[in-house]
């Protein structure tokens, strides 16, 4: 049993799961079952009645993110999309979302093409702006925040983000996606929802789809619970395990993660062909002092910029050894990908450039492989487009 005194590091390796009274097991079973027998009409043993509602293996899962978050409850989902729509869900026509300009390609279509037809009504504006959080419309039902922001790595000051929403009286939802409660713990500012993608830092491995959704207060709970249960996108019991088990060594794997980034972000700053380098642990990054105010470590991606546009980023990405051309981030190995093309190709192309996204933009997830390894594979590959 751990205590709320434990560090991260050592609530990740416990959180969520006692050794079973039965069996003794230190993992929680996979609890592949999609009912459960009852003693009488309506008296389920033990509480449980079907697996969309009761599931061991992903209550385990839920309580250990609730444990490292702070929250009241959490709840997961089959993908960070699913918990994001989810909270779209608990929402009603007319209401104002608030969200930053440059978040995930993914929520931006979700926002724009699907929730916008159910009535909600979305202002996309810069969060980072402290006067822009200042004077949110009166009727701002949700302030909606990614820090640091995918792909561009903005930093939204959060303590400025819920004194702006408390103003008007709106909830804040924060996507903790790249920092990960290891980094930033969001609830400790006052926010109302917590999301994640544990797609990515969270389970770690490349191998599992999944998303999360958190509140700060037991009174939200049941709404929640009653969202996720309603909709009906709820995690396999297999995927919540294997989420679970990648939470056990979250605490290690962003230590590497972020000590890797920093020194390759520094790599790349001194490079001669590379014409822009955004990590919010370097002291250029507009965000910097922000970032070490609400951050403890700055995290394991980084974006830089080619000068020569598509063509020289394609010739730059091929050219790796150990950085894997793919989509997606926050696994043990290198991931490189060029967002404008791939991962936010589904925001439109003005808006990409007017907030930031250009052509030779390339993100990297920095794995956890040897740092300097994959700092000579770099160097190889820019020699050879430079
Ligand atoms: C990937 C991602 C999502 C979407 O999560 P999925 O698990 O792919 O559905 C949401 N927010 C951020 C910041 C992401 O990186």
């Amino acid at each position: 049993m751990t205590s709320s005194k434990d560090s991260f590091g050592t609530r990740a390796v416990h959180a969520g799961w006692v050794p079973d009274e039965q069996t003794g097991a230190v993992m929680p079973p996979i609890c592949m079952t999609s009912t459960y027998v009852q003693d009488a009409p309506a008296q389920p043993r033990n509480g449980f009645e079907y697996s969309r509602t009761q599931n061991v293996t992903r209550f385990a899962l839920q309580d250990a993110l609730a444990d490292l978050e702070g929250a009241a409850a959490g709840f997961t989902f089959t993908s960070g999309m699913a918990a994001i729509h989810t909270l779209m869900l608990m929402l009603k026509p007319g209401d104002r979302i608030v969200a930053g300009n440059d978040l995930y390609g993914g929520t931006h279509r979700l926002f724009t093409k699907i929730a916008a037809r159910f009535g909600l009504i979305f202002d996309f504006v810069d969060t980072t702006d402290p006067a822009v959080l200042a004077s949110l419309p009166s009727d701002t039902r949700l302030l909606y925040i990614e820090t640091p922001s995918n792909p561009l790595l903005n930093v939204t000051s959060i303590e400025a983000a819920v004194k702006g929403a408390k103003r008007v009286g709106a909830e804040v939802a924060v996507d903790n996606t790249f920092a990960t409660p290891a980094l930033q713990n969001p609830f400790d500012f006052g926010v109302d929802y917590i999301i994640h993608s544990t797609t990515k830092y969270i389970s770690g491995h490349s191998d599992v789809v999944g998303g999360a959704l958190l509140v700060r207060e037991e009174g939200k709970k049941e709404d929640v619970w009653f969202h996720q249960n309603s909709a009906g996108t709820v995690n396999s019991p297999f995927d919540a395990f294997l989420t679970l088990r990648g939470v056990r060594t979250l605490a290690l794997r962003m230590e590497r993660h972020c000590e890797s980034a920093q020194m390759l972000a520094e790599f790349l700053q001194d490079h001669s062909s590379i014409s822009k380098v955004i990590y919010p642990g370097l002291a250029s990054h507009p965000h910097h002092a922000i970032a070490k105010d609400q951050m403890r470590a700055f995290g394991g991606m980084v974006c830089c910029e080619l000068p020569g546009g598509i063509p020289q980023a394609t010739a730059f990405v091929k050219h790796l050894r150990l950085f894997t051309l793919a989509e997606s981030l926050g696994g043990v190995e290198s991931l490189i990908e060029l967002p404008a093309p791939m991962t936010h190709a589904s925001v439109p192309a003005a808006h990409r450039r007017a907030i930031g996204i250009e052509d030779g933009l390339v993100r990297l997830s920095v794995g956890i492989e040897n740092a300097e390894d994959l700092r000579r594979d770099l160097e190889q590959a820019l020699a050879q487009v430079s």
